[in-house]
């Protein structure tokens, strides 16, 4: 049978327009259909906009430490309307970006909302298309908790559109994205609260990372409220809101951030047509290439639920690509030691087994752990400790895990993702010569396990 396109891509974000773009580039006929924006969410809500807003809080510290350096700077003014204008032309200019990514390898872009209507057939804006393969890649959403009031809480997607910087925010959450927005908030000075639901943050993270970033924290004023989860939320008559907490507890506030997780995207996509199946958690169910439980459909990204990371997406993207059009270089994704970053203030660079990861595989493991005031802090009144940690194997010597807080934290864990891929061992890493000064040599100084 003859279709309309080899490969047709539902939704063109980070997997989606990779997939695209190199299965038209192995010589495949594929269009790719987009409802909101191109790039998907980290380019218009995500990763990238984010990164922009947390080097805008981050001039705050700049700020603090220039005194120690001989700099006098009259008392400075921060515009939040300047930033966001600025923050949304750099987001324009890479939509068309990937406009021209998209259009320039051949692609048949169709912006409107897709929904399946058969395994091998997809709708868009009222016009059916046939496919060969149809590629799901349509993200996820945020999920707010079904409180009452939870419609006067906002979550990341408004965060990036806001017209005032609020004066008090409580954020809820306590993964990445609580984290980092909880330091863009308190960082352009807004009173800021930080509400988790449990003992400590950052579940699933090393717990040394864990006890630094909040004490780190701590020291920078922000008000970090554990085992606190609001009830319902009202709003006062002078428009500000108030959040009751389970306990009783009553918090005011201008803005109530919710960053309690994503949930996958499959919003009238007409999955009911095909014989697409979705996992215990919600997410479409995928075996190790991608195929889900329709012969002729595939899903890669946030929708799979595997890892929530855009250079997974584009890994992922390529796989699927290769796969269908490129067999020869196929190579599957490996998603052992994933390097990650958390943009807090400071950041926190992480790649490999976490101390109690290590120890429930049943690893014996070594811990090399150090904090230390970086060098640039000497001239100023700045107390902050950076951590730096290692986790190896006891009998085999090889590291397997590296923890950072502190600056540039994922700067610096791109390059030991490279070593752990490597399989480098405690002693390579001692073997290697610092860079001097600078905070990453102290990843290949750690002499004397803590223990
Ligand atoms: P997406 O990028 O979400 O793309 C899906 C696209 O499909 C969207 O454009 C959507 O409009 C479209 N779509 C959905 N349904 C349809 C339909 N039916 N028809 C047509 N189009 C449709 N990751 C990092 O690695 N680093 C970070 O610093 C980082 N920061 C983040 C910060 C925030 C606030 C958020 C929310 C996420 C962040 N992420 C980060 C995660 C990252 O953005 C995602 O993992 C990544 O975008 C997933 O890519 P994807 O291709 O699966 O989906
Ligand atoms: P996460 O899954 O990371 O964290 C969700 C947080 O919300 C957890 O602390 C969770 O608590 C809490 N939570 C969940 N449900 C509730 C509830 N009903 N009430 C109160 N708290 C709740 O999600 P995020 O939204 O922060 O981010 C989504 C994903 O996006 C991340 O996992 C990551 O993959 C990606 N991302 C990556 C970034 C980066 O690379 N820098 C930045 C931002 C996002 P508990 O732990 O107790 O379950």
């Amino acid at each position: 049978m003859a279709y309309d396109f080899d490969l047709f891509v539902i939704g063109a974000g980070s997997g989606g327009v990779r997939a695209a773009r190199f299965a038209a580039g192995f010589g495949a006929k594929v269009a790719v259909a987009e409802s909101r924006y191109l790039g998907g969410t980290c380019v218009n809500v995500g990763c990238v906009p984010k990164k922009l807003l947390v080097y805008g809080a981050h001039v705050a510290d700049e700020l603090e430490q220039a005194a120690g350096y001989g700099w006098s700077l009259e008392e400075g003014h921060f515009d939040w309307g300047t930033l966001i204008a600025n923050k949304n032309r750099e987001i324009e200019r890479l939509n068309g970006i990937y406009r021209n990514l998209l259009v320039n390898s051949g692609v048949t872009l169709l912006q409107g909302h897709a929904r399946l209507t058969g395994a091998n057939e997809v709708e868009v804006e009222g016009q059916r298309y046939s496919a060969r393969h149809i590629l799901i890649a349509t993200g996820g959403w945020p999920q707010v908790p079904d409180i009452p009031g939870k419609e006067l809480a906002i979550t990341s997607n408004e965060a990036f559109y806001l017209k005032s910087l609020p004066r008090r925010v409580l954020v809820v959450g306590g993964g990445y994205i609580a984290v980092e927005f909880a330091g863009i908030f308190q960082g352009l000075g807004a009173a800021t609260s930080l509400l988790y639901r449990g003992d400590l943050f950052l579940r699933g993270f090393d717990g040394s990372v864990r006890t630094h970033l909040k004490e780190e924290l701590e020291k920078r004023g922000l008000d970090l409220q554990f085992n606190a989860d609001i009830q319902h939320i009202d709003k006062l008559e002078d428009g500000s809101l108030k959040a009751t907490l389970k306990d009783g507890r009553e918090l005011q506030a201008d803005c109530v951030f919710y960053a309690t997780g994503r949930r996958p995207m499959l919003d009238n996509l007409g999955l009911e047509n095909t014989g697409v199946e979705l996992d215990e958690r919600g997410y479409i169910r995928v075996d190790e290439q991608y195929q889900t439980t329709a012969p002729s459909v595939l899903a890669i990204g946030d929708v799979i639920g595997r890892v929530q990371l855009t250079p997974v997406a584009l890994a992922e993207g390529m796989a699927v690509a290769r796969r269908l059009f490129k067999p020869e270089q196929y190579r599957p994704v490996d998603y052992q030691n994933i390097p990650t970053a958390v943009f807090s203030q400071p950041p926190i660079g992480t790649v490999g087994l976490t101390e109690e990861q290590a120890l429930a595989a049943g690893h014996k493991v070594q811990i090399f752990e150090s904090r230390f005031r970086a060098m640039k802090l000497t001239l100023t009144d700045i107390q902050e400790k950076t951590l730096m940690k290692l986790v190896v194997d006891a009998d085999t010597d090889k590291v397997l895990g590296c923890h950072m807080v502190g600056p540039d934290a994922g700067e610096i864990i791109q390059g030991l993702g490279i070593a752990l891929k490597a399989g480098a061992t405690k002693q390579q890493f001692d073997e290697t010569i610092g860079v001097h000064p600078t905070a990453a040599e102290e990843f290949v100084t750690l002499r004397t396990a803590s223990r």
